[in-house]
């Protein structure tokens, strides 16, 4: 499977590219079309005056036909693209998810499983919000 990548930032809602303990994720979530009319991405709506991009906003626009949708409801029906090493067995792979951020260890994150080992790989938004766990010291052999 090989995903395709963005061209630019403009072409997604989401992109992060970290490490995820001793493995590595890089993350991605295209913009899709409006489910209304279906001609134009939908994007954050603009400041009529300014026309500056409103990053903040809690929802997304259709700039062809101003239909609104809530920001979660809209993120919710995107596919996140994942090119990830494994944090707990090191395998190289690659995986679509939904766009749907669960609870982990107390925070909101994108989750999924490693093909080879199955393990749970967490995308949070940033890796102190997921639960401090006490590091015990690594024993050899
Ligand atoms: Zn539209
Ligand atoms: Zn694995």
């Amino acid at each position: 499977m090989a995903l395709r990548q963005p061209e630019s930032m403009d072409e997604c809602v989401y992109f992060t590219n970290r490490a995820v303990d001793k493995g590595h994720v890089e993350c991605w979530v295209f913009r899709e079309n409006c489910p209304k009319c279906k001609k134009a991405p939908m994007g954050k709506p603009r400041d009529k005056k300014t026309g500056a991009v409103k990053i903040r906003a809690k929802e997304y626009t259709c700039p062809a036909c101003n239909h609104t949708v809530e920001k979660v409801a809209y993120e919710d029906t995107l596919t996140a693209s994942i090119a990830y090493t494994c944090p707990h067995c090191s395998h190289k792979g690659e995986t679509q998810i939904p766009f749907k951020r669960k609870s982990f260890e107390g925070a909101k994150a994108l989750v999924f499983l490693c093909d080879k080992c199955k393990g749970k790989i967490p995308i949070t938004k940033k890796m102190k919000d997921v639960g401090s766990k006490d590091e015990l010291p690594e024993e050899e052999g």
